[in-house]
């Protein structure tokens, strides 16, 4: 089978299509033929060689992935071979044509879904989950500001928070990513470059500030979501690239948690929970992922180009 693989770390050019053996089911385990696999921010950092997670060359990036499922190893009960399926975690990599799996891995994809569409749901809907849920606790009738609402995770907590109930607040850098967020079930969209964003935020919480953040860049925002965050509210750090100075008794006067998080950290037991809601959501239509980018596997370094720069527009995968 085909396959992306990094044999150095480096720049994007280090992604490389190969041939490799194809992989085989050992128990409890399933290969998924994988038709499109998301691509997330994580695996740009990872392809470099200098984030904290290492993986040991050669490898195969991608943890997201849709398409029928192979083959089973023995004791897979709850998949046969056909069955359509997307994969939020791999144990071979997904910007494969195949990409071997364990059971709990793998979750099956509704009719309405497109594969590409199911590749967009593991990492970013994942997190987007299991940081307004999990995490920040949000309830109905609650105000959520998702500080970067154009992406992969931004248009999720959008789509999920509307849905619960939440008045909704997104964020995007340009005026096309404002029209998606609005789109997409935001009651307001805001331009996060705005110098006047602060008071955006006091003037439609009628000075309240709002009750959650969700951070797509938390060493530019930081500061500021403590001045906007409103008493006893929460500001989950999900995206972050460098360092910042906060005034720490933004937070003291507010009574305000700074919550930082990681789906690397989410239990087997919170992962079922998340797949179950998201399985659910999907069937009735209260989750629809966003697809900006459709791109060759061969052209992964590209893909991997695209989703670092300005103008986030949805979710970008590679179909296979
Ligand atoms: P993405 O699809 O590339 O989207 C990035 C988002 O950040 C876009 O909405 C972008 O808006 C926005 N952004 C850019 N500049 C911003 C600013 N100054 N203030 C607020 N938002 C800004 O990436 P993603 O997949 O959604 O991931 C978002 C971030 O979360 C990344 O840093 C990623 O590494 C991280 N992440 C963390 C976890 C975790 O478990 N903690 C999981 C998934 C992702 P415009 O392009 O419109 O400006």
């Amino acid at each position: 089978m085909k396959a992306i693989r990094v044999e150095e770390f480096g720049g994007p050019e280090k992604l490389v299509l190969r041939e490799v053996a194809d992989p085989q089911p050992g128990p409890g385990q399933l290969v998924v033929r994988i038709r499109a696999a998301g691509v997330n921010p994580v695996e740009t950092y990872i392809r470099t060689g200098t984030y904290g997670v290492k993986l040991e060359l050669p490898y195969t990036p991608g943890a997201d992935g849709a398409g029928e499922v192979l083959r089973v190893g023995e004791g897979v009960s709850r998949y046969k071979p056909g069955d359509r399926v997307y994969a939020a975690g791999s144990m071979t990599g997904t910007y494969a044509e195949q990409a071997l799996c364990a059971e709990a891995q793998v979750h099956p994809l509704p009719a309405q879904a497109t594969f590409a569409q199911g590749a967009a749901l593991g990492v970013p809907y994942g997190t987007a989950y299991r940081a307004l849920f999990h995490i920040a606790h949000a309830q109905p009738a609650e105000t959520v500001l998702v500080h970067g609402a154009s992406g992969g995770v931004g248009t999720a907590a959008v789509q999920l928070a509307r849905s619960r109930g939440l008045t909704v607040i997104g964020t995007a850098g340009t005026e096309r990513g404002r029209e998606l967020v609005q789109r997409n079930g935001a009651h307001h969209a805001l331009d996060h470059h705005a110098p006047d964003f602060g008071n955006q935020i006091a003037s439609l919480t009628a000075g309240g500030g709002v009750n959650i953040i969700l951070e797509m860049l938390a060493n530019k925002n930081l500061a500021t979501d403590l001045q906007i965050v409103a008493r006893f509210g929460r500001v989950v750090v999900i995206g972050n690239r460098g360092t910042i100075e906060i005034n720490p008794r933004d937070a003291m006067t507010r009574d305000a948690r700074i919550l930082g998080m990681t789906l690397f950290n989410a239990s087997p037991g919170e992962l079922a929970v998340i797949h179950a809601a998201l399985g659910a959501a999907l069937e009735s239509g209260g989750i629809h992922p966003v697809i900006g980018q459709e791109i060759p596997l061969a052209e992964a370094a590209r893909a991997h180009q695209a989703v670092m720069e300005p103008g986030a527009y949805g979710k970008i995968v590679l179909v296979v």
